[in-house]
């Protein structure tokens, strides 16, 4: 981009061009970050409000930088849906997750449903399906043990990712929709898919206690759930006040900060009560 200022020429980078730039380098440093483990998977519990007890968790990628420290998803993720790098992303993670649970279970606790995020570009690369069975066969786990959580952009190509998803669902993964709402076609996504769980968007519950309309339509995306025979959690939720107004009009699974961030393994295993199986 060239600027004229008092007459002479000025050239300088766009916003866009720099960011380009350290585009390239990021996504040069995740290639190595891949193969160094700088990645690491932390994990945010899901609860039932009325008891307080654990019924999911959530497996969400982290990135620790060495000189930049940890990067968030929202800034990496992003850029490895572009250049590829998903796909083999997304099955370290996947693997990683099923040694943690494998790891947990050795040690006598009894690890709920773990929900993976899925890019539409790992759905639909050829065999994921096939892949996933292969990865929680070597692992020795059964496909219980994991939810894949999609969002409405699976309405880009609908078909195929209705097929890959039909897949998956027949193996015996669950499959939630995720950031519902948001997108530009949630019916009909969830018309067209065998989606078990929605997860209702942090967007649409924010501010429900001082906003009617929003209120009214946190309501009615509660009701089809029930329509629809499915599960439905709330996200982001961070008062207290918001876990009663959940609870009185009938969605009782909460994610958020008002229950706990995600935290690393470890930092989980301590923290949270785990059942312990014997
Ligand atoms: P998401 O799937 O919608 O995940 C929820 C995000 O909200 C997470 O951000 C989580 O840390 C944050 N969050 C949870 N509770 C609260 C709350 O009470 N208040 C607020 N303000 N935020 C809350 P995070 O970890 O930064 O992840 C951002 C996004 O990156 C995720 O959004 C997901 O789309 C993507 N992502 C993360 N891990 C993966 C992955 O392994 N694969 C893929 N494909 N995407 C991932
Ligand atoms: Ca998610
Ligand atoms: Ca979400
Ligand atoms: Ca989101």
């Amino acid at each position: 981009q060239i600027a004229k200022r008092d007459g002479k020429e000025l050239q300088f980078f766009s916003p866009e061009i720099k960011s380009y730039r350290e585009q390239l380098l990021l996504e040069n440093e995740m290639q190595s970050a891949l193969q160094n483990e700088h990645f690491e998977v932390h994990y945010q519990p899901q609860y039932h409000s009325a008891t307080s007890s654990m019924i999911g968790l959530e497996a969400l990628l982290r990135w620790k930088h060495p000189d930049k420290g940890w990067i968030s998803p929202g800034e990496f993720i992003p850029l490895a849906e572009e250049s590829g790098l998903i796909v083999p992303l997304g099955e370290w993670t996947i693997r990683k997750v099923c040694e943690q649970i494998k790891e947990w279970q050795e040690h006598g606790l009894e690890v709920p449903k773990i929900a993976i995020n899925l890019s539409l570009k790992q759905l639909l690369h050829t065999n994921f399906p096939k892949r996933v069975l292969e990865i929680i066969h070597q692992e020795q786990l059964n496909p219980c043990a994991l939810e894949f959580e999609i969002t409405e952009s699976v309405a880009i190509d609908m078909d195929h990712a209705a097929e890959a998803i039909r897949s998956l669902k027949e193996s015996g993964f669950s499959i939630s929709m995720d950031d519902f709402g948001t997108g530009y076609s949630s019916l009909n996504a969830l018309h067209k898919l065998p989606v078990d769980k929605l997860k209702i968007d942090r967007s649409f519950v924010q501010n429900i206690l001082n906003d009617e309309q929003k209120a009214g339509i946190l309501k009615t995306i509660i009701d089809l759930t029930k329509h629809l025979d499915m599960m439905v959690i709330a996200e982001g939720v961070e008062k207290q006040d918001e876990v009663q107004f959940l609870m009185q009009n009938g969605c009782e699974y909460i994610q958020g900060y008002v229950y706990s961030k995600p935290l690393p393994p470890m930092e989980l295993a301590k923290r949270v009560q785990f059942e312990m199986i014997r």
